[in-house]
C-alpha cells in the first residue's frame, strides 16, 4: 500500500459507498449480461447454450501474502486463475461474481487498488463483473470468486475423454510460477531480517510475472476453433504437470508415458533452479499455479500442432495397466507421483 495516498476508512464510506465506488465504472460487454450489479441478483440469458460455472476461495497467509503481492496483481490473478477453469472446459468465461470478506487494515484505496486489478482483468478477457458481497473479516482477506461461461454442448472437453494413442500436449512453459515464487520469498526472509535490504529480483522478470500476473489460456481455446482441433480431455494446470495427468489419465481410465526432456520450461526457471538448488523437473512436475492447458488430441492432429510454437508434445497416452510413467533424459521409466501441491501448503512447500 502506498503511504503516499491518502487512506480512507471504509467506515467513512459505509458498506454502500464502497460498493458504489468499486462498482460505478462498470459497463456491460456481453449480451448475455441482462441485468448488472445493482439489484438483489444479476440476471444472465444464455439462450440454449451450456452454462459453465467454477469458484475459487483464496485466503490472506494461505493463498496470498500481501507482503510482497501488490493488491493490483492480486485481484487480476484472482480473475485469472478462475477464467482459466473454464478455459479447461474450451469454454468462453462471461461473467463473475466478487465476494469479499475486510479486516480493519484495509482502507478504501486499497480495496479501489485490488479492484483496479480485477477491472483490468475483466477488461482484457471480455468479462462482465455482475455483483458479488461485500463484509468483515477479523483475519485479513479474503476473496472468492465465481466465473460463469458459455460453449456449444458438443464444443466441452472433459478430464475424461483421453484414449490409447492420444499426443498429450501442454501450452507455453511450466515451472515458472514456483520458482517466481522461491524467489519472493527468499527475498521476503532476507527483508524480514534486514528492513534496509533491497530485494535482488533483476534478471527474472519473466517468472515473477509469472507467479505474480499470469494469464488464462483463452487465446489457446481460440486456437484450436482456427486449427479444427477439439481436444479428446482437458485440464488446466494449477497443481503442477504431475498431478494433472493424473487426474486426466484416472478419469479417463488410461495410461501415459511423458517424456521429460520435451518438459517445456524457460531459461528463467532453471536458472533460478540452479541457484537455489531445487531440480527445475520439480518444479514443473510439483510445483503450481502455472495456468496452461494441459490436454490430449488424436494422433490424426500430428500435423496441426506440430509447428505451433504455443503447444509442446510431452508424450501420448497409453492403456491404463501400463501406468502413468515420467521417461527420463537418460531414458528409465519411472511412475509419476502426484504430489499435486495445494495452494494452501505453499508455504511448506520451501
Ligand atoms: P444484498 O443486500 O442483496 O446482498 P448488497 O448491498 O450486498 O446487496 O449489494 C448491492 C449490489 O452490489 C448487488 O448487485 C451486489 O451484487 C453488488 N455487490 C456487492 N458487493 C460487491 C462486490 N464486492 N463486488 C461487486 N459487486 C458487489
Ligand atoms: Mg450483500
Amino acid at each position: 500500500m502506498n503511504k503516499e495516498i491518502k487512506q480512507t476508512q471504509i467506515s467513512e464510506l459505509g458498506e454502500f459507498g464502497l460498493i458504489d465506488r468499486i462498482t460505478r465504472d462498470i459497463k456491460i460487454k456481453n449480451e448475455s449480461t441482462l441485468k448488472g450489479v445493482g439489484d438483489d441478483a444479476a440476471i444472465l440469458d444464455y439462450q440454449n447454450k451450456m452454462v459453465v460455472v467454477s469458484t475459487d476461495l483464496l485466503t490472506e497467509g494461505i493463498h496470498f501474502n500481501l507482503m510482497y503481492v501488490p493488491l493490483k496483481h492480486l485481484g487480476y490473478k484472482s480473475v485469472v486463475v478462475n477464467l482459466s477453469d473454464i478455459f479447461a472446459m474450451n469454454a468462453k468465461p462471461k461473467q463473475i461474481t466478487v465476494n469479499i470478506a475486510l479486516s480493519g487494515k484495509f482502507s478504501v484505496e486499497a480495496v479501489e487498488e485490488l479492484y483496479s486489478g480485477i477491472h483490468l482483468a475483466c477488461e482484457k478477457y471480455g468479462v462482465d463483473l455482475v455483483g458479488g458481497d461485500t463484509t468483515s473479516s477479523l483475519t485479513g482477506l479474503t476473496i472468492s470468486i465465481t466465473v460463469l461461461g458459455e460453449a456449444e454442448k458438443d464444443e466441452l472437453v472433459y478430464r475424461s475423454g483421453a484414449k490409447p494413442n492420444d499426443l498429450l500436449c501442454v501450452s507455453g512453459d511450466l515451472g515458472g510460477a514456483y520458482m517466481g515464487l522461491q524467489l519472493l520469498e527468499r527475498e521476503n526472509e532476507v527483508f524480514k531480517v534486514n528492513q534496509n535490504m533491497q530485494p535482488q529480483l533483476e534478471g527474472y522478470d519473466y517468472i515473477l510475472e509469472r507467479q505474480l500476473k499470469p494469464e488464462a489460456r483463452g487465446d489457446i481455446v481460440e486456437a484450436f476453433k482456427k486449427l479444427g482441433i477439439k481436444p479428446t480431455s482437458m485440464i488446466d494446470i494449477s497443481d503442477g504437470l504431475s498431478s494433472e495427468i493424473m487426474h486426466i489419465c484416472k478419469n479417463s481410465g488410461v495410461g501415459c508415458n511423458v517424456y521429460e526432456d520435451k518438459i517445456p520450461m524457460d531459461y528463467q526457471t532453471k536458472k533460478m533452479a540452479e541457484e537455489l538448488n531445487i531440480n527445475p523437473l520439480v518444479a514443473a512436475l510439483n510445483g503450481g499455479e502455472d495456468y496452461e492447458l494441459l490436454f490430449t488430441i488424436p494422433l490424426s492432429d500430428y500435423e496441426k500442432v506440430k509447428n505451433d510454437p504455443d503447444f509442446t508434445i510431452i508424450g501420448h497416452i497409453t492403456e491404463a495397466a501400463e501406468g502413468t510413467n515420467l521417461i527420463t533424459t537418460g531414458g528409465s521409466k519411472i511412475p509419476l507421483t502426484a504430489q499435486g501441491w495445494n495452494h494452501g501448503k505453499i508455504k511448506n512447500a520451501t
